[in-house]
């Protein structure tokens, strides 16, 4: 399957893509997890990126059409993948037509805008695995450090009240769009994704023909 997780902010895109990759067996890639990368390893690319990322603004298109091109065409890619956080603007959204001709879903997770705020401010991520909690809606079981690895969680630098505030008027501004463009394409599947992380997870898997395990 060719998914596409689409929503903004704090929506739980990466907690259901984490969701359907157990299922499907297929990577999650995650951009935003790419870009933080790259900052990390202090690439050409991440030292570029940095000051968007920790404005709340997009990395320019062509920075990102091209890393995800790089991260398509690798071997783990071929049987299908789920996009989290990419596309996030038309341009990337056009440029990935091109580049994938077959999408399977895309999957608008939506959630209003004042549980978006509460969400990323409880925000918690593994600078490992990458795995994400919530204090209180989805706290790891190891407390503050990550289930999987047992690193010690912390809160992005970009789930600061200004910057979630930036981040969501950009999603409202350049991704929103893309409902209405992956509408007209009839691959959008909406799934509500307010209530907890099962009950969105079962929603979700009923929209595109999947087994409850
Ligand atoms: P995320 O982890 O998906 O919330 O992404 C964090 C940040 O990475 C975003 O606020 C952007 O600055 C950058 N980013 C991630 N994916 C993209 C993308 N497809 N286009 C532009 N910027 C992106």
């Amino acid at each position: 399957m060719k998914l596409i997780m689409l929503g903004a902010p704090g929506a739980g895109k990466g907690t259901q893509a984490a969701e359907l990759k157990d299922k499907l067996s297929i990577p999650a890639i995650s951009t935003g997890a790419i870009i933080r990368n790259a900052i990390k390893n202090g690439t050409q690319v991440g030292i570029e990126a940095k000051a968007y990322i920790d404005n709340g603004q997009l990395v320019p298109d062509d920075t990102m059409i091209r890393l995800l091109g790089e991260r398509l065409s690798m071997p783990d890619c071929v049987n299908g993948f789920i996009l989290d956080g990419f596309p996030r603007t038309i341009a990337q959204a056009v440029a990935l037509d091109e580049m994938v001709v077959d999408l399977d879903y895309v999957i608008s997770l939506e959630v209003d805008d004042d549980v978006i705020v509460e969400r990323l401010s409880g925000r918690r991520e593994c600078p490992k695995c990458a795995s994400t909690y919530h204090v209180t809606n989805n706290p790891s079981a190891k407390g503050d450090k990550c289930e999987k690895c047992g690193e010690p969680l912390v809160t992005r630098a970009d789930d600061t009240p200004e910057t979630i505030l930036k981040r969501l008027a950009v999603y409202h501004e350049q991704t929103e769009p893309l409902i209405d463009y992956y509408k007209k394409s009839g691959k959008l599947v909406s799934v509500e994704g307010t209530s907890d992380v099962h009950s969105t997870t079962v929603e979700m898997f009923r929209a595109i023909g999947l087994e409850i395990a």
